[in-house]
This record gives C-alpha cells, sequence and structure tokens, in this order.
C-alpha cells in the first residue's frame, strides 16, 4: 500500500500518453515477473539511482559513480554509461543511430518493445538491461568489476531457459508438488487482481491442522500495479492479523512463487523494496515463521475470500471465524 502511494505520488509529472502505452506493454513482455516489474519500475523512474536519490534530498552525488562524466538518471544507467553502453554494443541487439541507444529513456524502450528484428535472440533484452542493473550495484557496493560478455552469455542463457521452461509448462499444464505433510497453524493467503476492476481483494484462510481453530479474511483495496502487488499486499495483511491475534507460530501458504521468492530474496524485487520491508518487520515479531509455495487447487479457501471482496463493490475488511454472509455454501 505503501509502494502504491508513493508510486501515485510520483506518477503525474512522468505519465503522457505515450508511457502509459509503454506501460501497458510491460505485462506483455517475454520475461519473468522479476524483470516485468523491474522494468515497470525503470520506466515510471523509480529505481534509486544517484539522481533520484539526489531529488530526494539524500547526501548522494548525483553524478554517476561508474564514470563521473552524467548524472546518473535510470537512462544512464541502462542505456548510456560507457560500461552499459559496451554491453548493448557487443550484444545482438542492433543499434539504430538516433533511436537505440539514445538519451532518451523513452526512446529506448520504444525500440526494444516493438523495433527489434523477428529473432530468438532479441528476447533477451530484459535480462541485459537486468544484468546491467545488477552490475551497476555490484560496482557501487562492492566494486566488484562485470566482464560485459558476461553479462550477454548470462542474459541469453537465462532468456533461453526461461522461454524452455514456458513451453515445458504449457505442455505439462499440471504442477507435481511433493511436499511433506505439514501440521500445526497454518495460514493460506491469495491476493486476486483484475485489470477491469477497481479493487483487488485480499483473502487468508487460517487453520490449525489438530485442533479445528480456524479464523479467515477478506478485504478488497484500491487495484495496484500488478497481480503481483495485490499477492504480496495479501500476506502483509495476513501476517499483520496472525500477529495481532497472538499466532505467533505459522506456515504461510500461498499459490504464487513468486512471493515466497520475494520473502526468500527481497533484494531481487527493487519494485517492491517498500512492501517487503514491511514483510521483514512483520517477520521479526513471529517465533516461527516459514513462506511455502501449494497447488492452485488446495489455496481455494483463501482464494474465494479474496475473489469475494474483490468484486463487492464497496470497502470490505472482514474478520471472523466463520465465513462472511456474502459467499454462499463456502466452507
Ligand atoms: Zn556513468
Amino acid at each position: 500500500m505503501v509502494a502504491q502511494q508513493f508510486l501515485e505520488a510520483a506518477t503525474p509529472n512522468i505519465f503522457g500518453p505515450d508511457t502509459k502505452r509503454l506501460q501497458a506493454h510491460v505485462w506483455k513482455i517475454q520475461c519473468t515477473q522479476k524483470l516485468q516489474h523491474f522494468i515497470w519500475q525503470a520506466l515510471t523512474g523509480c529505481i534509486a539511482v544517484g539522481a533520484r536519490l539526489g531529488s530526494h534530498g539524500m547526501q548522494i552525488d548525483p553524478q554517476c559513480i561508474r564514470c563521473g562524466m552524467a548524472p546518473e538518471t535510470v537512462n544512464h544507467t541502462l542505456f548510456e554509461c560507457p560500461p552499459a553502453l559496451q554491453v548493448w554494443a557487443l550484444s545482438p541487439i542492433p543499434a539504430a543511430p538516433g533511436q537505440f541507444p539514445t538519451g532518451g529513456l523513452f526512446t529506448n524502450m520504444t525500440h526494444l518493445f516493438w523495433h527489434l528484428p523477428k529473432d530468438n535472440r532479441m528476447k533477451m533484452y530484459p535480462w541485459l538491461i537486468w544484468y546491467i542493473w545488477k552490475a551497476r550495484n555490484d560496482k557501487v557496493m562492492s566494486n566488484v568489476n562485470w566482464d560485459p560478455n558476461e553479462i550477454i552469455v548470462k542474459a541469453e542463457a537465462e532468456s533461453i531457459t526461461w522461454r524452455n521452461a514456458q513451453t515445458r509448462l504449457q505442455q505439462i499444464h499440471i504442477e507435481t508438488f511433493t511436499l511433506p505433510p505439514v501440521t500445526g497453524d497454518i495460514c493460506q493467503v491469495d491476493g486476486t487482481w483484475k485489470e477491469t476492476d477497481c479493487r483487488v481483494g485480499l483473502g487468508w484462510f487460517y487453520f490449525h491442522t489438530e485442533n479445528m481453530d480456524k479464523l479467515m479474511g477478506a478485504s478488497n483495496l484500491r487495484r495496484g500495479i500488478s497481480p503481483l502487488q495485490t499477492e504480496l499486499e495479501a500476506l502483509i495483511w495476513a501476517m499483520q492479523c496472525m500477529l495481532r491475534n497472538s499466532k505467533l507460530n505459522i506456515v504461510f501458504q500461498t499459490d504464487c512463487s513468486d512471493v515466497v521468492k520475494m520473502v526468500s530474496k527481497p533484494e531481487e524485487w527493487p519494485a517492491f523494496s517498500l512492501l517487503l520491508d514491511e514483510v521483514n518487520r512483520c517477520k521479526r515479531g513471529f517465533t516461527f515463521f516459514i513462506i511455502m509455495h501449494i497447488p492452485r487447487k488446495e489455496n481455494t479457501k483463501a482464494d474465494k475470500l479474496a475473489r469475494s471482496a474483490r468484486v463487492l463493490p464497496t470497502n470490505v475488511y472482514y474478520i471472523n471465524s466463520v465465513s462472511p454472509v456474502w459467499i454462499s455454501e463456502l466452507f
């Protein structure tokens, strides 16, 4: 929620008609959700680079730390700083004079989104952007230098692995899980997001595997940037509710594997840093905390709670040990 407010506050002077189209396209890019969110964040100018930090009044030199030749804007970092330029020049992505790479972030993204030749190797560009960013951080924070060729090899390998995994998923359809049985306090969470609905739904279902104790929550919020944000908001709300009810030994379960990844490696998800800080803050309140991935078909209660709240025409905040009246014959 904090992240949403922050992004909304930042939007009016950044968004124009073209950026709306660019933003909408981000969610169609063939890459992981992590990279989609990172690119979205780059487009909205919400990456913490020098110029950006400087404009927030922090005591950081806005000049680029790596080259010292220009203010460290998002575009400079990802496209124009010499180490970034070198990666693009060595990569298979063709340069186009006046179009790519240029001093304009939106021009550069437009080129990558719509003007690349039809060739599978072009599909590595989201990973190139990501590793250019990681290389910048490694340099600034640990003075580690990446070889530009290493970035290209990594980006290409990961984009191929990802594409192959997509094909496999389409062929298999059913995900298979082999999980040890979990006992004790369990809290299943789910968030639901639909582009055409103005609200998102959050749901969680707590139960104890032996004593039949149960509690559930359903609520809705203004729609955020993506389904993933909603999944994370659902987890945070569930964690806060568990803490408030003194349930301090909890196995959280989600059907969104990216949420598990975000909690275990928050530094890889800068788009969600504010929400992930809140997850961490809550985590410290538990004596035992685990989050695990479960198949969708095992998360139907939290899913129904979340969906029911999303479609309600009014704000709702429901916590009870019995299911809400607006859900008929649920459980
Ligand atoms: Zn630079």
